[in-house]
């Protein structure tokens, strides 16, 4: 089998193709601009493997897309690639118009392209999988959980452009034929998670004893997969999914961000002594603006249709996230000292 990633170098699509190269033994190319969010050293432990190739290109560039496919000439497709930061949408929308929805559309095109000049026996073969997330419904009341049928209601820029770029793959399989796939994930924390994001930054500003910013009371609720859970949600969908079908993806581990930061505060306290509990630093910060209060997905469809199990519990994940990011210094520590010189990645404003 060989399948075309986009976005491979970022926090998830990096998990996924360590897991696609290492374990199921499928050959991958990594489709990736190498943003920001982009790290090659994700990729450390695949990179000279005969399985997994590299392109450094932008899924919006349609000329480098159709080149990709024919050469690679693929049998799926993985797209992750995705400006996907709700703080940055906040201050710039446009690299999230730019890449979330034209870069989606191009790439459906290019994909299109390829698959309508198959013969038949590579046609019925070939997926297209287009990887989304929960956020895309909008926000949750204190019960219900989102179902595949929950009506659209995004509130951020980044997860308007998410929803449009699942309405434009939908439409690439009703209009087109295209063999389309789409999966909806809660939030996902794991090893490799770039520091800006709310765990990587709560382990890592807590070991350097630095204040512990958490929006608003801290009463927001999110429903967290460990990442390789969701890579292998992924696999699952990308290979047994039914064509114009979309997942819910998530592990039915909700948690307010306020226990969240505590339990890695408690965790950390236990692993890496420090003369004051972790617990001091934590500083309430203005909330963000249009921030939802709750989301919960509903898993169960993936579960009934394609057996599909999240194999980590919230306490047992982030248990090995927080090891991780203790003993795996080497990869955190260059991406956390650019970030506070400002080069490059923006500032994180509240710490
Ligand atoms: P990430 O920001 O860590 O990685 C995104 C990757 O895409 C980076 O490697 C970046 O270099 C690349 N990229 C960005 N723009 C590109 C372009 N124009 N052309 C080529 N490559 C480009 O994101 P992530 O957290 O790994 O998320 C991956 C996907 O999963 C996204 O589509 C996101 O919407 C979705 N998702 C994420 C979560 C989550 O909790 N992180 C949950 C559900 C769904």
């Amino acid at each position: 089998m060989r399948i075309l990633v986009t976005g491979g170098a970022g926090f998830i699509g990096s998990a996924l193709c360590r897991r696609l190269v290492r374990d199921v033994g499928v050959k991958v190319l990594n489709v990736d601009k190498l943003t920001y969010a982009g790290n090659l050293a994700s990729l450390r432990e695949i990179d000279g493997d005969p399985n997994y190739s590299f392109l450094d290109a932008d899924i919006c560039d349609r000329t480098a897309m159709e080149a990709a496919f024919a050469a690679f000439r693929p049998d799926g497709v993985m797209h992750l690639a995705a400006e996907s930061h709700v703080d940055r949408s906040i201050t710039g929308a446009g690299e999230f118009v730019a890449t979330n929805v034209v870069g989606t559309f191009t790439l459906l095109e290019a994909a299109l392209g390829y698959w309508s000049k198959l013969d038949a026996s590579m046609q019925d073969r070939f997926r297209f999988l287009h990887v989304s997330t929960d956020e895309v419904y909008g926000s949750l009341g204190s019960d219900g959980l989102f179902q595949e049928t929950t009506p659209y209601d995004p509130s951020s820029p980044y997860s308007a452009t998410k929803a449009a770029a699942d309405h434009l793959a939908r439409a690439w399989h009703r209009t087109y034929g295209l063999p389309v796939v789409i999966s909806n994930c809660s939030n996902n924390y794991g090893p490799y998670h770039f520091p800006e994001k709310l765990i990587p930054l709560i382990i890592l500003n807590a070991l350097h004893d630095k204040p512990l910013p958490v929006y608003g009371d801290g009463s927001n609720v999110r429903d967290w997969l460990f990442v390789d859970d969701h890579a292998g949600a992924l696999f699952t969908i990308l290979t047994r999914g039914r064509l114009g079908e979309k997942y819910n993806v998530g592990g039915r581990n909700e948690r307010r961000n306020i226990d969240i930061v505590r339990r890695i505060c408690e965790i950390l306290d236990r692993l890496a002594p420090s003369s004051k509990p972790r617990e001091t630093l934590i500083t309430f910060v203005p909330d963000r603006p249009g921030h939802d209060q709750r989301y919960a997905i509903d898993a169960g469809k993936l579960e009934a249709e394609l057996g599909w199990r999240a194999n980590e519990t919230f306490e047992t994940g982030i248990e090995k996230t927080v090891a991780w990011y203790l003993s795996n210094e080497w990869w955190w520590r260059p991406l956390r000292e650019r970030l506070y010189s400002g080069e490059r990645l923006g500032l994180i404003k509240a710490v």
